[in-house]
This record gives structure tokens, C-alpha cells and sequence, in this order.
């Protein structure tokens, strides 16, 4: 299973802007974007302007440092917008955010998704009363994910949804901290998921 295993604010810092990698982090004075507002790297502080190929490349880019995954598995994800009914930018929005990992996290289990892939990884949750290890797995819409019996006090856990409060839940799912519990209600549209992306211009990028 592959993964991005560099340092997260370069990322960030690469697109210049707050990618929310991290955690807390991301929103105190000790994030990066905010304490170096260029891209990393010997000339970070002379690039110049992008080609319109650029912008859809770090447009692509973003999407795939948010979500945490690699540019094949990208592609699939592409493939498989294409391939469904509706808008093809939607779509891919879509299938990114029914990924456990990334469900995990919005429900508040997870600080980050990154974090959200490695407790999946680590037999933290079922689906449906069954236990899933595969971060990539598609939640369906009216799925529940329950924290397993012997981790629902583990410190990830306790500490992150205590965290989590502030964030506040998205209108698609409903959470029972106390139970450990969150049902998946529906899959948002477009204009319900809060990233700012234009992933129009990926779909122009891949459809070249
Ligand atoms: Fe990105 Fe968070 Fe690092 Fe800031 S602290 S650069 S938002 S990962």
C-alpha cells in the first residue's frame, strides 16, 4: 500500500495554501503556510507565473495531497468518474470522500486522514458490524462505522473526537461520539463538500 511519506507542510507550502494535513496544527501560528508564504525548495522564492497546464496540474495536485493518495490510484478514481452517470468532477469528489480513511476523519475519529489511513490499517473500525482494514474501502450511503469494542478508549480515539467538537459534523453524516458511532447518511453533492477546488480543471487536465 503505497503512500506519500515526505513532510505534509511542503505540500502546503508547494501549492501555497493550507492543505489541512495535519491536525491542530494546521490552525495555529505554527503552520507553515503562515510562518513562510513561498514554495519550498532554493528558488521557492522565484518561480514565476503558470501555463494553463500548470494550473490544472496543481489543481490535480492539491486534490491528491488532500485526500493522501497516489497519482495511479488518482487515476483510477478518474476512471471510475468517467465511467458513472453525472458530472465527471462531482463524481471523483465524491468516490475521495466515501473512502474510509477520509470518513474516519470527518466523523471526528481521526485527527487527520492520514491518521484516519493508519488507524484503519490497525483494525480501529467496522462497517456494518464488520471489521475493515482497508483505508481505501467506499462507504455507501446509510453505512454506519463503529470504533471497535477493545479501542473505543484508546487516546486517538478519546483525544481526537474531544478535538473534533469544534469542528462540528458535516450535514451527511451523524455521529454518536458516545457510542463511538457514525452513520454515513448520504453522499454529499458537490456544493456540501467544504474544499476549495476547481476540479473542473482536472477533468480538462486528464481529458487532454
Ligand atoms: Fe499544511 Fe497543516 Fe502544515 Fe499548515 S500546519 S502547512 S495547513 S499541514
Amino acid at each position: 500500500m503505497a503512500r506519500y511519506t515526505g513532510a505534509l507542510c511542503r505540500l502546503c507550502r508547494r501549492e501555497g495554501e493550507k492543505l489541512f494535513l495535519k491536525g491542530d496544527r494546521c490552525f495555529t501560528e505554527k503552520c507553515s503556510v503562515e510562518r513562510r508564504k513561498y514554495p519550498p525548495g532554493q528558488h521557492g522564492h522565484r518561480r514565476g507565473k503558470l501555463s494553463d497546464y500548470g494550473v490544472q496540474l496543481r489543481e490535480k495536485q492539491k486534490v491528491k495531497h488532500i485526500y493522501g493518495v497516489l497519482e495511479r490510484q488518482f487515476r483510477r478514481y478518474f476512471a471510475e468518474a468517467a465511467r458513472r452517470k453525472g458530472a465527471i468532477g462531482e463524481t471523483l469528489l465524491q468516490l475521495l470522500e466515501r473512502r474510509l480513511d477520509n470518513v474516519v476523519y470527518r466523523m471526528g475519529f481521526a485527527a487527520n486522514r492520514r491518521q484516519g489511513r493508519q488507524m484503519v490499517s490497525h483494525g480501529f473500525f467496522m462497517v456494518n458490524g464488520r471489521k475493515v482494514n482497508i483505508p481505501s474501502f467506499l462507504v455507501k450511503a446509510g453505512d454506519v462505522v463503529q470504533v471497535v469494542e477493545d479501542k473505543k478508549e484508546h487516546p486517538y480515539i478519546v483525544d481526537n473526537l474531544a478535538k473534533a467538537e469544534h469542528r462540528g459534523i458535516l450535514q451527511w453524516l451523524e455521529v454518536d461520539p458516545a457510542a463511538r458511532r457514525g452513520k454515513f447518511v448520504y453522499v454529499p453533492p458537490r456544493e456540501e463538500i467544504p474544499l476549495e477546488v476547481r476540479e473542473q480543471l482536472i477533468v480538462e487536465l486528464y481529458s487532454k
